[in-house]
């Protein structure tokens, strides 16, 4: 350690620099090797990573990506932009596909259907969404530019 500090030292002799300059240009040169590092790994991201959200049957839907996969899939209110509630229960009193639907419902709305998957229950439903999300990423149909 202290050869490095004589090391710089003499280099801020040497160049006439002031000391303090010398000990944290490494260090500034460091951060900004980092941030260019950040910046080439954002750049050569798949462009489907920036896909995070879209509306599906009336209802927008958000995510985040880990790896390939779609992870933290919810509902959200295409009026309010409020978070939905899921309403399965009918699914547990039927066996029969056509009667199973889970809703989705808004409070912030006043209790407001604001959607709507028929077929099964709020996995199916989910695992329905992320069908339709990784069909618009294998098209490349899916909109990065849309905030919703
Ligand atoms: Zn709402």
């Amino acid at each position: 350690m202290n050869m490095a500090l004589a090391y710089l030292q003499s280099l801020a002799t040497a160049y006439n620099l002031p000391f303090v300059l010398v000990l944290l240009a490494p260090i500034f040169l460091l951060i900004v090797l980092i941030f260019l590092l950040y910046f080439v790994w954002k750049i050569f991201e798949p462009r489907y990573k920036l896909y995070v959200s879209d509306l599906f049957y009336g209802v927008i839907w958000r995510w985040s990506w880990q790896g390939d996969s779609v992870v933290d899939l919810w509902c959200f209110c295409s009026t309010c932009k409020q978070m939905l509630f899921v309403d399965d229960e009918n699914c547990k009193t039927t066996t029969k596909l056509h009667e199973k639907n889970t809703f989705f419902v808004c409070k912030t709305c006043g209790q407001k259907e604001v959607g709507r998957i028929k077929g099964g229950d709020r996995r199916y439903a989910l695992n329905m969404i992320k069908r339709d999300i990784a069909a618009k990423v294998r098209h490349k149909t899916f909109d990065i530019y849309t905030k919703r």
